[in-house]
C-alpha cells in the first residue's frame, strides 16, 4: 500500500504552471484523500533560486511530501538560447528545494524530469537505466544536465540519509495553462496560438522545422493523476517514466494536422522543400525548414509504468488537443502567451 493517510501535508512547487494546475484540477475534483493537504506555491512565494527564501518556505509549511516542479522551462527555441540560464536557474532550484525537504525531514520528495534530457545519439525505446549514458541534444543541454543531476542528487540522499527522494519523467505535456507563447512554449501551445492568430488575422499557419521529427505528447490532467498515484504508491528511488506508448508517437506534421482539425482552421498540411528559401506553403499552412527540428525523437518505453498500472487509460490525443485549444479560446485574455 502507499503512505499512511490522514498525516499528510503535501508541498507543489511550480503550483502555478500547467503541471501544477493541472494537479490543482485533479485533486478539486475529487483525488484529494481526506487528511491531506495540498500547497501549491508559485514564485511569487517563495524565489527557489534563492536558498535563504526556499528554507524559509519549508520551515513554514513543513511538508511532510513534495511535489517539485518549479523549473525555468521552456520550449525548443528558448532553450537554445539559454542554455547558460537553464542550467544555473534549474540546478541552484533543485538543490535549495532537496536540501530544504531533507531539513524539514520531509518523507517523500517527487521531482520532475523529462525525456528530452535523454542521450541524443541512443537506442529505441530509451528506458529509465539511459538517462547518463551519453551527452544530451546540444539544442538543450542546460536544461539537460541539470535535470539529470536531481536524479544523482536522489541517489545520494538515499545513500547519505536513506532518503526517498525519486524523480518522474514525463514526455512532451500540454493542456490548460499551457504557456503560450510562441518564441518560449512548447510546440503544441505555440501552434495552437500561432493557429488562433491566423484565423483572427486570415493569413497562414507556419509550422517551424520540417514538420518530420516525433514527439509523444501527454495530456497535463493525465499526468497530473499519474503524479498522484506517484505520490502515494510509487517508493522506488529510480525514476519512472510516464509516458503513452511508442505506438502513440506523432510526427510535428500529424500534431499541427490534429489542431487544425481541432480549432477548424481551414489549412491543408502539407510538406515540400523549396531549396531556394526553405518554406514551403499550401492551402494556408506553411513549413519553415529553416528553423530547427531539434532532436529527431526521443521515443520513450512506457513498461515500467504499465507493469505497475496496466489500466490507466490515457485521454486520446485528438480529444487532450481539442480540449486544450478550446481552453485557449476561452480564456484568451487570462492565457499565458
Ligand atoms: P511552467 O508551466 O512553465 O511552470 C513553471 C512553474 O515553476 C511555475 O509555477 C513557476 O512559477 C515556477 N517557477 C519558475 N521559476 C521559479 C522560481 N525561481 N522560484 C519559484 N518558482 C518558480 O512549467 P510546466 O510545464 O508546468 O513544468 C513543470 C515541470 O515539468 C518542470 O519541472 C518541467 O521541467 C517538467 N516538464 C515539463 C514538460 C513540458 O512539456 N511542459 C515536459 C517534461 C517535463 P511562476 O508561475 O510564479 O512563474
Ligand atoms: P522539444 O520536444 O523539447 O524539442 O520541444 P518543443 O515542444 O519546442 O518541440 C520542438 C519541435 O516542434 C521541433 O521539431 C520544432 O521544429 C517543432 N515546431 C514546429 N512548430 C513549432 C512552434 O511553433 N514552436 C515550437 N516550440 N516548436 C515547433
Amino acid at each position: 500500500m502507499g503512505e499512511p493517510q490522514g498525516s499528510m501535508r503535501i508541498l507543489v512547487t511550480g503550483g502555478s504552471g500547467l503541471v501544477g494546475r493541472a494537479i490543482q484540477k485533479v485533486v478539486a475534483d475529487g483525488a484529494g484523500l481526506p487528511g491531506e493537504e495540498w500547497v501549491f506555491v508559485s514564485s511569487k512565494d517563495a524565489d527557489l533560486t534563492d536558498a535563504a527564501q526556499t528554507q524559509a518556505l519549508f520551515q513554514k509549511v513543513q511538508p511532510t511530501h513534495v511535489i517539485h516542479l518549479a523549473a525555468m522551462v521552456g520550449g525548443l527555441f528558448r532553450n537554445i538560447k539559454y542554455n547558460l540560464d537553464f542550467w544555473r536557474k534549474n540546478v541552484h532550484i533543485n538543490d535549495n528545494v532537496l536540501h530544504s525537504a531533507f531539513e524539514v525531514g520531509t518523507h517523500k520528495v517527487v521531482s520532475c524530469l523529462s525525456t528530452c534530457i535523454f542521450p541524443d545519439k541512443t537506442t529505441y525505446p530509451i528506458d529509465e537505466t539511459m538517462i547518463h549514458n551519453g551527452p544530451p541534444h546540444s539544442s538543450n543541454f542546460g536544461y539537460s544536465y541539470a535535470k539529470r543531476m536531481i536524479d544523482v542528487q536522489n541517489r545520494a540522499y538515499f545513500q547519505q540519509h536513506g532518503c526517498t527522494f525519486t524523480a518522474v519523467i514525463p514526455t512532451n505535456v500540454f493542456g490548460p495553462h499551457d504557456n503560450f507563447n510562441i518564441e518560449d512554449g512548447h510546440v503544441l501551445p505555440g501552434l495552437i496560438h500561432k493557429v488562433h492568430l491566423a484565423k483572427s488575422n486570415g493569413s497562414a499557419l507556419t509550422v517551424w522545422g520540417t514538420g518530420k521529427p516525433r514527439r509523444q505528447f501527454i495530456y497535463s490532467l493525465d499526468l497530473a493523476r499519474l503524479f498522484i498515484w506517484v505520490l502515494r504508491e510509487y517508493n522506488e528511488v529510480e525514476p519512472i517514466i510516464l509516458s503513452v506508448g511508442e505506438e502513440d508517437e506523432v510526427s510535428i506534421k500529424e500534431a499541427a494536422e490534429a489542431i487544425v482539425e481541432a480549432m477548424d482552421f481551414c489549412g491543408e498540411v502539407t510538406v515540400s522543400f523549396d531549396f531556394r528559401d526553405g518554406l514551403s506553403l499550401d492551402q494556408g499552412v506553411q513549413f519553415d525548414s529553416t528553423k530547427s527540428d531539434g532532436q529527431y525523437k526521443k521515443t520513450a518505453s512506457n513498461s515500467k509504468l504499465r507493469a505497475y498500472l496496466p489500466e490507466f487509460r490515457f485521454t486520446p490525443f485528438k480529444q487532450a488537443v481539442k480540449e486544450t485549444c478550446t481552453w485557449f479560446t476561452d480564456n484568451y485574455e487570462q492565457a499565458r502567451k
